[in-house]
């Protein structure tokens, strides 16, 4: 099978990709790099397997190649991380709204099957957890910046199903939940690695509001297994599903067994939310999953508990600093 994955240098698209070449399928990444980065897939670039292209889903003349070249699409791309949407909503909107409407009507010429990445935050100030997919999505106003990205997903999401249910597009479209693991960069404002990245350096772990509000992780070996499994499913056309692990943490306690795990000495600060990102900021006060649905099509739930979720991100940041500092002496040594 040929996949074309947009986003493909990604966190969630790097590991994605892994995989697939491990079980000998053929890639084709779509990437502009503006939040994946060459390092998420540098160790496989030699790969006769992997192809990949440094450009925009706007350039619709070699999309539409790759898409005709492709059997399944996954689409990937897309403005991720609350603080990056709070800093950059134009971006945020367009990317998300404009790269999605792109590959529908391009894989709809071609009528092959896409996936697309929605994300959990569409449940947005939803309080009935766990959320399953039918659940209302409870969105605050225009003018808080947060719920733009939610918007712009639901949009997407309704673009997707309306294709599927007009024009006979196959579709599936999944809800990621707080996807996490190595690779992951805290620059876009996660909580998991800018803990781990604070704790190793015991350095002050910023804990945003009361640190009552809690979110279930799923490791990212999880995610891409969850999706490997939807993809062949005749059954998972046409349908919403959520993927995420239902192990619920409040962001205070996430600070306290990070900072357990990784022997760190690192103070807990509270940051008032408007402090952290811009006055009046709302947050989700709790986000769990339903998963009823990906059990009952896949058979699969995700299964890595957070403390070894906690331990691989730990061991990813010390081997990547330990590398680092490696460079840093050889670079030394030269000059
Ligand atoms: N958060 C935090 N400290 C940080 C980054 C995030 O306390 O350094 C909080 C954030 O306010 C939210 C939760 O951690 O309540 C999860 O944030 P993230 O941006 O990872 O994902 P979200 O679930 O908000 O999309």
């Amino acid at each position: 099978m040929r996949y074309l994955i947009t986003g493909g240098a990604g966190f969630i698209g790097s590991h994605l990709t892994e995989r697939l070449l491990e079980q000998g399928e053929r890639v084709v990444l779509l990437d502009n790099l503006s939040t994946g980065s060459m390092e998420n897939i540098r160790h496989l670039k030699g790969s006769e397997h992997l192809e990949y292209h440094l450009d925009g889903i706007e350039n619709r003349q070699l999309l539409a190649e790759l898409v005709d070249d492709a059997d399944v699409i996954i689409h990937l791309a897309a403005a991720v991380g609350v603080k990056l949407i709070v800093e950059s909503p134009v971006r945020t909107i367009e990317t998300n709204v404009n790269g999605t409407q792109l590959i529908l009507e391009a894989a709809c010429k071609k009528k092959k099957l896409l996936l697309i990445a929605s994300t959990s935050e569409v449940y947005g100030k939803n309080t009935r957890v766990p959320f399953h997919e039918g659940a209302d999505l409870v969105l605050g106003p225009t003018t808080k910046g947060r719920w733009s990205y939610a918007a712009s997903k639901a949009l997407d999401e309704f673009l997707a199903l309306a294709y599927w249910k007009e024009k006979k597009q196959p579709v599936i479209v999944v809800r990621f939940f707080n996807t996490v693991g190595p690779r992951q960069t805290g620059r876009y404002g996660m909580v998991l690695p800018n803990f781990v990245k604070r704790a190793l350096n015991n350095t002050p772990i910023e804990v945003y509001g009361d640190g009552k509000q809690s979110r279930c992780f799923c490791d990212v070996r999880d995610t891409v297994e969850a999706l490997l499994r939807l993809i062949p499913l005749e059954r998972a056309i046409g349908e919403v599903v959520n993927i995420g692990n239902t192990e619920e943490v409040s962001i205070e306690n996430l600070a306290k067994i990070v900072k357990q795990r990784t022997n760190s000495s690192s103070p807990i600060h509270f940051v008032p939310y408007d402090k952290a990102y811009e006055p009046g900021f709302e947050d989700m006060m709790r986000r769990v999953p339903c998963i009823d649905k990906l059990h009952s099509l896949t058979g699969f739930r995700p299964q890595t508990s957070l403390a070894e979720i906690i331990d691989r991100v730990s061991a990813y940041f010390r081997q990547k600093e330990g590398l680092l500092a490696d460079a840093a002496t050889a670079t030394r040594s030269v000059a």
